[in-house]
């Protein structure tokens, strides 16, 4: 089932998730569910609170539904480690249309559980390194636009409030 995902400023992108404690058939539904909405949408992250659950959860597919061993849902996750710096363009599926360079670590070790709740460790550079740190960040209620210098973040901000005259957002 594709969900309906919500656009800034919806409060709940701005919460901390809830962390997950039960795994169960239902949490599997909404993995797959967001795997799915995620590809209709040619995302390649996207973290529970983008479709209104406030819940510590993302699922992740650099291949966009291409290759079934890139396909990864991290619950409660957190980056243990982080290497580097990275100034590249990035985008939001919550900030349609919004792409602008952020500052990552490029390379982070991340611990997260999987869907039957098992704990493992991984480690992600480039793009992963960078997906990782976006979807956790919205795990924290931290948006990208948080990420830019305050000059960049207020033209963006500007640009949604135009939109959002316009019945564009
Ligand atoms: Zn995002």
């Amino acid at each position: 089932m594709i969900l309906n995902i919500v656009k800034y400023p919806e409060p709940v992108l701005s919460q901390p998730g809830e962390p997950i404690t039960e795994f169960n058939a239902e949490l599997k539904k909404l993995a797959a569910d967001m795997f799915e909405t995620t590809y209709a949408n040619q995302g390649i992250g996207l973290a529970a609170p983008q479709v209104g659950i406030s819940k510590r959860m993302t699922v992740i597919d650099l291949s966009m539904g291409k290759n079934p061993k890139d396909k990864l849902v991290l619950i409660n996750p957190e980056v243990i480690e982080h290497e580097g710096r990275l100034y590249e363009e990035e985008g939001c599926l919550s900030f349609p249309e919004i792409k602008e360079k952020v500052v990552r670590a490029a390379k982070v070790k991340i611990r997260a559980q999987d869907l039957d709740g098992k704990w493992f460790e991984m480690e992600g550079d480039q793009l992963l390194a960078r997906c990782f740190q976006h979807e956790i960040d919205h795990l924290d209620g931290t948006l990208f636009i948080f990420r830019m210098s305050g000059l960049k973040r207020d033209l963006v901000l500007r640009r949604i409030r135009k939109l959002q005259r316009e019945g564009k957002w």
